[in-house]
Order: C-alpha cells, then structure tokens, then sequence
C-alpha cells in the first residue's frame, strides 16, 4: 500500500482508502435495480446513467430501496446482442444487500472488456478477431488490457459499451414503455452498423 495515498479528514478518523461497487451503492440509495447484464436500470433512464459518489460522515437519512415497477423483465436482449458472447443466460450471481436479494447474470468480465474494446471482427478493424482466439485457447492467461494495442477501456474509445447489451436493454425497455424520460423519436431508427466486408 502506497504512503500517504489518503488523508483522513482529521487525526481520528481513518483514511478513506475504500473502493465502492457503484452499482450496489445506487441500489442501496433506491435508485433502481442492477438488470440481469447487470448495468444499472433507473425508472428515469433505463441504462443510460453514470454515477459518482460523496463520502460525508454528516449523518443523513436514507432513501428506501427502489420499490416501483420492476425495470428487468429477463428479456436476455442483453444476452443475445453481446458481441462478445460475455452474459449467461442460464448462471446468475446472487447478493443479499440490506436484506434484499439482488441477482444478475454470470458476467465473463474478460469477454466483456475485449468486447467493449472492439474486439470482434463485424464491429471493429481487421486483427481483433485474433483476440479472441487467443482468450479461447488461454482463458487464465489472457489479459485484455495487455494483448489490446493500447488502452482503449474508455468511454471514448468503447464500442460494445453502447452498442451491446446498453443499446439492447434500452431499446426493450423504451418498447415496453418502462422508461419515464422519453425521446420524441425512437432510440434506435436505422439498421445497427457492421464493418464493410464482414
Ligand atoms: S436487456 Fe432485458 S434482461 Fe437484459 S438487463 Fe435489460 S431488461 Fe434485463
């Protein structure tokens, strides 16, 4: 651990050296659910949400759990348009969070950022393919972020990250009308691109 990596805000009081699931954090601030791609779902937006975090010792009071209608419907969109193949259908994680169960799909986080990454040949430039031949055959051994040409795990450079399982889960739920804001147009209007020659 690094010296000094953070302060306490005074002598007593330990340093907040702690790293927050944001997810779980929204799901404890009544927020939403976490969907079965487990991206977080708020009534407002669906998956279309950042969070950022406030640590306080000022005592406040909290809101309760979400409790409106329920946002997931277990649709696998999610599932089926994952280019990197990196939801389960069929295996789930389970959670107890202040006492309610929350559930989601077995995420393959290496899939998942390989794909995000644009590692998937109709989505993204000659080579990638070759990626993923590599996880195949070493799945222990296989690094993303080192075998990727570059650190492209950023909202800028991410493919997968609108064009998957977000973009799914949020053309499902502006179908099922489960979203209070609205576009007056749909979200989706043209045929989800693909690279020429693939
Ligand atoms: S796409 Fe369907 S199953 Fe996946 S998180 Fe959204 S509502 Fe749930």
């Amino acid at each position: 651990m690094k010296e000094n990596w953070s302060k306490p805000v005074s002598p007593d009081k330990p340093a907040p050296d702690v790293f927050l699931h944001m997810r779980i954090a929204a799901f404890a601030a009544g927020l939403g659910e976490i969907g079965w791609s487990k991206v977080f779902l708020t009534p407002e937006f669906g998956p279309r949400v950042r969070f950022g975090a406030v640590l306080t010792e000022t005592p406040l009071d909290p809101d309760p759990i979400y409790s409106g209608p329920k946002l997931c419907d277990r649709c696998m969109a999610c599932v089926k348009n994952c280019t990197g193949n990196a939801i389960s259908r069929t295996e789930s994680v389970k959670i107890n969070v202040a006492g309610h169960i929350v559930e989601w799909g077995k995420l393959d986080e290496h899939k998942c950022s390989l794909a995000f990454q644009g590692g998937q040949a109709d989505v993204a430039p000659d080579g990638e393919q070759l990626k993923y031949a590599d996880y195949d055959a070493k799945p222990h051994e296989y690094n993303p972020f080192i075998a990727s040409p570059g650190p492209r795990y950023q909202y800028g450079r991410a493919i997968e990250g609108a064009r998957g399982c977000i973009r799914a889960c949020m053309m499902h739920l502006e179908e099922k009308e489960k979203l209070k804001n609205k576009f007056r147009m749909p979200f989706q209007r043209r045929k989800p691109w693909r690279m020429e020659n693939k």
